[in-house]
């Protein structure tokens, strides 16, 4: 046969859209086409897969027109993820493994040149926009995306480290199976979380000593859900203050904490060591607006959304440029960011507390004990 269909996912956001790669071999000049709004990562895949599906001993159809389609065509599609459904689709289409058997899965993954599996970007956020929508399916992904993928709870999700342990799972009969190349191990299998009971460890205020005030103003602005602004002198402790905020709030609650590692995990930012820790971000004060909000194109998250469920920490707050400080009115209101480029819209959530710090003068030393203020009244 020459057609086959593979199902996958691209990332909008935290939205996960269907997508249908479709392959078709077809006599002719050989050729390796792809269409569908693929972005540069995508058209490398042509030579990845290729050399994937060589070096692992499986066939490469080189004396075939071979057309990829990423349906539907107007949905933007980037980075590697692709590169495994599109070599499974290959050997679909080529009869080296069962089209019927691939139905109720939907697969992910980089392949390097040897036929290995590459982490994507994304994974919890693509199982988190599964679980929500409920949609039931068998996620395929590299080993360490599958891991953090399985943290959803509900999802069905399986792990591979090489194509082959992939492909070994997909033909039509055990002998053709006996007859693939050897991996070092099987590297094939089923991945369930292991939810890690112990509570997640921040730094301790009490490790501060003295600043009673402070810490009790620290704990009203925790309590209630307000943003905070710490003047002070340098060397005051206003950081290591800061970086404690976030050891008083509540415990993440599953939906916070899925929430918030699907954020990082779209910024291939995820470890499961991260896993219900409230995030401090933390960006300098040279940090564009879109650093701070999100942006680019397609949209990522910036940290403000990084910082969602935790803690969103402005040192040196009066030397931010204006339209950064400007951009964090709407999310402060709102707890989302909407951010439109020209022909895409992605909704990040954004719900921090902010805590901001900055000294009283440029010099830093208006009113204090131990030094004199340099500065100009004008400066001030
Ligand atoms: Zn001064």
């Amino acid at each position: 046969m020459g057609l086959s269909l593979v199902q996958s996912r691209a990332l909008l956001g935290l939205e996960a859209a269907s997508v249908t790669v479709e392959v078709h071999l077809a006599n002719g000049l050989p050729s390796f086409t792809l269409v569908g709004l693929v972005e540069t990562e995508v058209k490398e895949a042509r030579e990845r897969v290729r050399s994937a599906l060589q070096n692992a001993g499986l066939e490469f159809p080189n004396n075939k027109r071979i057309t990829v389609n990423l349906a539907p065509a107007d949905l933007p599609k980037d980075s590697g993820r692709f590169d495994l459904p599109i070599a499974l689709g290959i050997l679909a289409a080529s009869g080296q493994i069962d089209n019927a058997k691939l139905a109720g899965h939907e697969f992910a993954g980089e392949l390097s040149l040897s036929g290995e599996l590459r982490p994507v970007r994304g994974a919890l956020a693509m199982a988190l926009a599964l679980h929500t929508r409920g949609v039931a399916t068998r996620l395929v992904l590299p080993l360490e995306s599958a891991q953090e993928a399985a943290l959803v709870p509900g999802g069905e999700v399986y792990g591979a480290k090489h194509l082959l342990d992939v492909v070994r799972q997909f033909v039509a009969t055990d002998e053709e199976a006996s007859q693939l190349p050897d991996t070092a191990d099987d590297g094939w299998a089923r991945i369930v979380a292991v939810p890690d009971t112990n509570p997640p460890r921040y730094a301790d205020l009490a490790e501060v000593k003295g600043h009673t005030g402070v810490k009790r103003v620290l704990e009203i602005a925790a309590a209630g859900g307000h943003s905070l602004l710490m003047v002070g002198e340098p060397g005051s402790g206003k950081s290591m203050l800061a970086q404690r905020f976030a050891g008083l709030l509540p415990a993440m609650n599953i939906d916070e904490a899925l929430e918030s590692a699907a954020v990082a995990s779209l910024g291939g930012r995820f470890a499961t060591e991260r896993w219900r820790v409230r995030p401090t971000c933390a960006p300098h004060h040279t940090a564009s607006a879109v650093a701070l909000v999100g942006g680019g194109s397609p949209p990522r998250p910036g940290e403000i959304s990084r910082a969602h469920h935790g803690v969103l920490f402005l040192d040196e707050f009066p030397e931010f440029a204006r339209s950064a400080l400007e951009s964090l009115r709407e999310p402060l209101e709102t707890g989302t960011i909407t951010i439109a480029r020209a022909a895409r819209r992605a909704e990040f959530p954004a719900r921090f507390q902010l805590v901001a710090a900055m000294n009283p003068c440029p010099c830093g030393y208006l009113g204090s004990s131990s030094r004199p203020c340099r500065c100009t009244p004008e400066q001030v």
